[in-house]
């Protein structure tokens, strides 16, 4: 029985981890994997203005950025028009990203709500990135907001 030795066995239960440890990078893989083809897709959607170099913020993250005397810019796609607006103050930014929270389009005045999204497998991957997407009364996404940088 001498290859039966201590050595092996622990060899044999690295092993198991690691197989463990492989399904579980696999399944983190898969979710970013889809997370990011839905990002693309909706970029995608997003370009009415294809030649614009301005990237929409599609993150409570990149929202929050946005201070006092900023400038972004409110897309519609409901009626096809920019409107470039100043931050007034916090609580506007704090209304551009509360889940549920009405926006109106300044031009044809369509109330639009705010709306998180999460990729799949929320609250498995420590990386979960919080979506903002701005959706019209049949849950189409309808606006995006594009921060407008000033160095
Ligand atoms: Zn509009």
């Amino acid at each position: 029985m001498e290859w039966l030795d201590p050595g092996r066995c622990g060899n044999l239960e690295t092993e198991k981890q690691m197989k463990t440890m492989l399904k579980a990078f696999t399944g983190l893989l898969l979710a970013v994997g889809l997370a990011t083809t839905a990002s693309a897709q909706r970029a995608n959607n997003a370009l009415p203005f294809p030649k614009s170099p301005l990237k929409s913020a599609s993150s409570q993250e990149e929202i929050q950025k946005m201070k006092k005397g900023n400038r972004y810019m409110q897309v519609c796609m409901e009626c096809q028009s920019v409107t470039v607006k100043e931050v007034a103050d916090d609580k506007e930014v704090e209304a551009l990203c509360h889940d549920g929270g009405p926006i109106h389009c300044p031009s044809c005045k369509k109330k639009v709500k705010v709306k998180r999204v999460g990729p799949p497998g929320k609250g498995t991957a420590p990386r979960t990135k919080r979506e903002i997407i701005y959706v019209n009364e049949e849950g189409k996404e309808c606006m995006f907001i594009v921060p407008i940088k000033e160095e």
